[in-house]
């Protein structure tokens, strides 16, 4: 089980000593050096759920001077909705494939009016989390990744976005299995981890930070990273 179009993880395996062991290293060599992860986004739902759009291979800089282009120019998110695909194009160019993203926010920004009356999605917060999760992935160009950073950072619900570094870092490390897909190790990492949205924020934000400094994706410092004694890809290059 556990489907990623449909939201299903009803199952747990629980982890095996070794890999619980080594997440408890994990955790408590990356909390020492970075500290206790424990920031949710100040952003509302559907402004998060716009922000990934952006962010989509876009730097944090881009992402945020495209979404707040957007709303100086349009107001509020009604008025984006109502705006042309071609200025809604010019406001985000600081953002990567902004020809793709503005028809895609235009159309997330319609359906959600033509739905609900209004263009917000605080009322996720009373639904459970699967539910949430499936309603947010029946809009348009609205995947998988990107549902689970709006249901964590922005609703705190107990998901783990998997990006490129959370995935890289934990399948170097050997929490994950070292050909797991992206696709297939949120639910993998959700039978390993406390399913407490806090625990899942902090495992997230950790292994980002990591990813982004010393586990990077073309070169990573092995000699100088904290969790080297414990990794099985130092210990494999070691050999
Ligand atoms: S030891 Fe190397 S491969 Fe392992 S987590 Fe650290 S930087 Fe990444």
């Amino acid at each position: 089980m556990g489907s990623l179009r449909g939201f299903k993880v009803k199952w747990r395996t629980m982890p095996t000593p070794d890999i619980k062991q080594k997440l408890d290293h994990l955790l408590s060599a990356l909390e020492a050096l970075y500290g206790r992860q424990r920031r949710y986004s100040t952003k509302s739902p559907m402004d998060q759920l716009i922000a990934t759009v952006l962010s989509q291979r876009t730097t944090y800089a881009d992402e945020r001077k495209a979404f707040t282009k957007l709303l100086h120019t349009y107001g509020n998110w009604r008025g984006v909705a109502a705006a042309p695909v071609s200025g809604i194009e010019e406001c985000i160019a600081s953002s990567r494939w902004p020809e793709v993203k503005a028809p895609r926010i235009k159309d997330i920004l319609n359906l959600i009016i033509d739905r609900y009356g209004e263009p917000t999605l605080d009322f996720l917060a009373e639904m459970d989390t699967e539910a949430a999760q499936n309603l947010l992935m029946e809009l348009p160009g609205v995947g998988f990744k990107s549902a689970t950073f709006v249901l964590l950072f922005s609703l705190r619900k107990p998901v783990i976005p998997v990006d490129t570094h959370v995935h890289r870092v934990s399948t170097r490390y050997g929490i994950l299995p070292a050909k797991m897909t992206q696709a297939k190790a949120h639910s993998a990492l959700l039978d390993i981890l406390p399913r407490e949205a806090d625990k899942l924020l902090n495992y997230h934000k950790l292994l980002f930070k990591h990813g982004q400094r010393t586990c990077t994706w073309s070169s990573p410092r092995c000699p100088d990273c904290v969790v080297a004694d414990r990794c099985d890809y130092a210990a494999a290059r070691r050999k």
